[in-house]
């Protein structure tokens, strides 16, 4: 283990210490001192509710996916254990587990039905979700007890007391709040954040996109349901309009207002919004006047707070929290061509991808041989990235076969293809953008065809690896928002190295670099073929074409005109044609 490894293990044992410790103090604090029953009541609801917002800020702030159901979910976990232990008789743990795990369950479903739609769809297919189970609550008389709804629930024996519960309710949401707090640096959250930061991006870096939503939806709504278990532990009453569509909004709200990454902002949030309310009651005589104000706030906080109270706090004291810079040298990037048997590594086969009646990529065939850099040219609009869309599995293609190692991918979605051993970059670059460099690089490290080891630190030594590779180790640390152009196309690089892949497709690696940066790129291309890596590349600057590529396919119109090496393809009349053809500053191509 590097000592860079050990310090951090040593920061990250020294913050749970100290986060334990504070439990402990805060649990013995509302266990011993006297509380009024009013202050009572809102600690037991800011720490349930809590723990339903922490939900969100996986599902919506590490994942960016949208769950306007979140108080479905707590009412799932409400309704399990206010009918279990009161008509059923239920022990709390047993009714609260059901509780959590049905909603757990009916989130992974709603997950799994909806979240290939995305976007908007998410948010209605939420909503009318919510108000099903609303209808449900109300409705369903002879279970629910309707709009009477359900009173005497119980408690766990030995926390009978308002005090007793109130510190087992503090105690949940620490734990909770501890989970919350690692999961951003987990394998799971990690991949989390990259599909929130870039979703292409992520999926070709080897991140299953859609499990890890599901996993998200799932997670968040069975927190939701723990939430509503501790809720109605609390209060021993609940009713349908405490889970109604206007309580999602409120969820919504006190995420985004505390900041919707961390679950520091989730408690502050949380608090204020219970406090808040309650000290502006007067509001709740108007009806829909609290919902009206709940959406403007959103509005507001989404237009001037994007980062909530939290995130406007941690801008400013994030400069004492950055880790320093390694102290030891990164070991030597290992490339190593797996399969070494195929002489053929792409092979494509009468491809062809159509959007309507255009028809962007049209039968095209080519293979790229082992060890080569291949390059791909051809004038705007050729359908080049179409192509290394259709290649990399982010669009389906319309016919034809792609063989990668002798092997069909042409169905496979993107991240298996990476572990299948491809990697790439993106025309306009695509980094996980609220990372580091470091933390960018490892989720190109981390996918299940990367034979390097296991363990944090063997990911961390490989990521390390491939930013010293393309030169940027030194700022390994940094966020990616900070560098320049030139260097964010070389953390892409680096991100698609790391995860050892044995085809490299480059999309226009070149463009928007300034002239000493072509330099740095193109010497970085040889030492990568040095290493025996194949390269597809695309590629305006001739210069660079010629001088890397041993063989060139040429499109126009998304048809191959020319496939071969380099030197007779670009001596054919068609070729030269089309690119006088189409473009006025045509490049020498003699
Ligand atoms: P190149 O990379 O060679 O410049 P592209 O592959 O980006 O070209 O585009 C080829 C053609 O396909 C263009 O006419 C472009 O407008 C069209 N095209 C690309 N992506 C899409 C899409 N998602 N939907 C519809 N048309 C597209
Ligand atoms: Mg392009």
């Amino acid at each position: 283990m590097s000592a860079a490894t050990f310090s951090v293990t040593s920061r990250r044992l020294a913050g749970t210490i100290a986060y334990a410790a504070l439990t402990g103090l805060v649990v013995a604090a509302v266990g011993l001192v006297p509380l009024t029953d009013y202050a009572m009541h809102i600690l037991v609801q800011t720490a349930s509710y809590s723990i339903a917002v922490f939900g969100l800020t996986v599902v919506l702030g590490l994942c960016g996916q949208i769950n306007l159901a979140q108080a479905a979910f707590f009412g799932f976990g409400a309704y399990a254990v206010g009918l279990g232990t009161a008509d059923l008789h239920l022990n709390f743990w047993i009714a609260l587990a059901l509780g959590a795990g049905v909603a757990l369950v009916m989130g992974a479903f709603l997950g799994m039905t909806t979240l290939r739609l995305g976007g908007h769809y998410l948010a209605m297919v939420t909503i009318s979700f919510q108000q099903i189970v609303t209808l449900i609550m109300v409705n369903w008389i002879p279970v629910t007890h309707g709009p009477d709804g359900v009173g005497n629930i119980r408690r766990p024996a030995m926390f009978e007391s308002a005090h007793a519960f109130l510190g087992l309710c503090v105690l949940a949401m620490a734990l909770v709040g501890y989970v919350v707090w690692r999961l951003p640096q987990t394998p799971l959250g990690r991949s989390m954040r990259a599909v929130r930061d870039n979703e292409l991006a992520a999926g070709v870096a080897g991140v299953n996109v859609y499990r890890v939503k599901v996993a998200a939806f799932a997670l968040s709504a069975a927190l939701g349901g723990i939430g509503g278990g501790f809720f109605a532990g609390g209060f021993a009453y609940v009713s349908p309009d405490q889970f109604s569509f206007a309580e999602s909004i409120v969820f919504i709200t006190m995420t985004l207002l505390g900041g919707v990454a961390s679950p520091v902002g989730a408690l502050i949030g949380t608090a204020l919004l219970i406090v808040l309310p309650e000290s502006l009651r007067f509001l709740k005589s108007v009806p829909g006047l609290y919902l009206a104000i709940y959406g403007l706030s959103i509005i507001l906080i989404i237009r001037y707070m994007p980062d909530g109270i939290w995130g406007f706090v941690q801008h400013r004291i994030k400069r004492w929290l950055a880790p320093p810079p390694f102290a030891d040298a990164a070991a030597e990037l290992t490339l190593a061509p797996a399969k070494a048997d195929a002489p053929m590594v792409l092979e494509v086969t009468n491809l062809s991808k159509h959007f309507g009646g255009l028809k962007a990529v049209d039968d095209v065939s080519f293979s790229v041989r082992r060890g080569d850099v291949h390059a791909l040219i051809g004038p705007n609009g050729s359908g080049k990235t179409t192509t290394l869309n259709v290649l990399s599995g982010i669009y389906v293609a319309s016919a034809g076969r792609v063989m990668l190692c002798g092997r069909d991918v042409t169905l496979l979605p993107p991240h298996a293809r990476t572990a299948a051993g491809m990697g790439r970059t993106f025309q306009n670059i695509r980094l996980f953008r609220s990372m580091t460099a470091l933390e960018n690089v490892i989720i190109g490290a981390e996918h299940p065809g990367n034979d390097i080891g296991s363990g944090h630190a063997a990911l961390v030594e490989r990521a390390r690896a491939a930013l010293a590779f393309v030169g940027l180790e030194a700022r390994a640390q940094e966020l990616v928002t900070g560098f320049s152009y030139g260097h964010q196309r070389l953390i892409e690089i680096a991100r698609a190295l790391a995860g050892n892949p044995t085809l490299l497709l480059l999309d226009e690696p070149a463009a928007g670099l300034n002239s000493t940066e072509k330099l740095g790129l193109r010497d970085l291309l040889k030492r990568i073929a040095a290493k025996g890596l194949t390269i597809l590349i695309i590629d305006h600057d001739m210069t660079l074409v010629t001088e890397v590529a041993e063989r060139i396919t040429v499109l126009n119109f998304g048809r191959c005109i020319a496939d071969g090496v380099a030197a007779d393809v670009l001596r054919q009349p068609a070729v030269i044609e089309a690119y006088l053809g189409s473009e006025p500053d045509a490049p020498d191509l003699a």
